[in-house]
């Protein structure tokens, strides 16, 4: 069944058809209507209500169908134990401005804060993300192993102004089990500062004079950036606290909870479990919430946090991203050019795929790019490939049981 999805306009998305989710809607929506001054941000697939998906052509939401319908959710008991809803929210993409650095609660956690403030914390859900990169794709993630912060300590006097001097030599002379306490006061006592205009401004003056190659060595053009976006924000010096990662297309990353990140720039597919709470921490005009900022956040700076999720080959042509949380999987499905059919592995629940590049017959119906299907449980699908100059690419998102 094919699916009429949401699209959300977020300030931070990329504009008109240099967006990849305007581009993706239009080739496959003959009655879209593109604006080009519109940031077309987020696509999404799904039954959440804030963009809910539709049944294209019937006056039925996903929601209601699958409701309706049980029987297309599958008979495993683990997927009965979400309830009568997809656990998973299916999205793409398309960044031109970074979006604020935050961490999302994990399951505990995400039921206190939505029991204390249900108006911020709108559900009682986790939030584990997981982003395949269709573009070269930017983020933040994770702290910085410790000698490299402390390397930029040593190496920027504004830096230690802006996490506070006394803290900044606690770090410098910490180690082992110290370095976690020193490394919190640091971050604490930054994002809780209104602004760093000052810090931010002296050292952009100082750095414009040195050399390209000392430039590089202390990410120049991102600092630059960050403060040209979000100018005096606390978040800019993130780029000497924070992994500062680049993921080729097709490779990914798993955002466990309470683990700190922020997508900087690129476009992407993302699955997450079907949930809305974000605690922020900086380059935002948004709500802070320090206080459960820092009880959450896991100030790890060991190479775990941010290790890319490695896909396992199901066959010649399928891959599958299994973060290790039971609500979704992603497969990425790549036909080359000259095979003239493919069936899908058939999936125990139900799933949504997406064709991102390429043209194809399901049951006589033709799809192309931008074409949302939503498959019910244990359906088998055959695709007969329409374009032979380039592979047809698409993924599907299920539930990882
Ligand atoms: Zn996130």
């Amino acid at each position: 069944m094919e699916l009429k999805c949401a699209f959300q306009t977020y300030d931070w998305g990329k504009r008109g058809i240099n967006s990849i989710v305007a581009n993706l809607l239009k080739t496959a929506n003959a009655d879209f209507v593109l604006d080009e001054q519109k940031p077309y941000a987020e696509l999404w697939m799904g039954t959440h209500q804030n963009g809910p998906s539709h049944l294209k052509n019937m006056e039925i939401s996903l929601q209601k169908y699958i409701q309706e319908n049980t029987n297309v959710l599958g008979s495993n008991i683990e997927i009965r134990n979400f309830g009568i809803d997809l656990p998973f929210l299916f999205k793409v993409l398309s960044i031109n401005k970074p979006l604020s650095i935050q961490v999302h609660p994990d399951k505990e956690k995400a039921e206190v804060l939505h029991g204390l403030f249900p108006d911020v914390y709108k559900d009682p859900n986790h939030k584990p993300e997981l982003a395949i990169a269709l573009t070269p794709f930017k983020a933040f993630c994770g702290f910085r192993p410790i000698n490299d912060i402390k390397k930029y300590l040593e190496e920027l006097p504004e830096l230690c102004a802006a996490v506070g001097e006394t803290n900044a030599r606690q770090l410098l002379k910490a180690n082992n089990s110290l370095v976690t306490d020193a490394l919190k006061k640091c971050f604490f006592t930054l994002v809780n500062r209104d602004s760093v205009m000052l810090y931010i401004t002296q050292l952009l003056e100082r750095l414009e004079r040195k050399d390209d190659v000392y430039k590089k060595s202390l990410n120049f053009d991102l600092l630059k950036r960050l403060h040209a976006e979000f100018p005096g924000d606390v978040g800019c010096f993130a780029v000497y606290l924070l992994n500062y990662i680049t993921l080729q297309p097709g490779e990914a990353i798993y955002i466990s909870p309470n683990v700190v990140h922020a997508y900087l720039s690129g476009d992407c597919i993302e699955c997450m479990a079907c949930s809305d709470n974000v605690i922020r921490a900086g380059l935002t005009p948004k709500q802070k919430d320090v206080p459960n900022l820092m009880q959450n956040m896991a100030f790890d700076c060991s190479l775990s946090s941010i290790q890319k999720l490695l896909p396992y080959r199901e066959d010649l042509y399928t891959e599958v991203f299994r973060p290790p949380v039971s609500e979704f999987a992603v497969a990425k499905i790549t036909i080359p050019p000259g095979q003239p059919f493919y069936k899908l592995i058939t999936r125990n629940s139900a799933s949504i795929l997406i064709i991102v590049d390429g043209k194809g017959n399901i049951s006589s119906k033709t799809y192309c790019r931008g074409s949302v299907l939503f498959i019910p449980a244990n359906e088998e699908i055959k695709i007969e490939v329409l374009c032979f100059c380039h592979p047809m690419l698409m993924f599907q998102a299920f539930v990882n049981v």
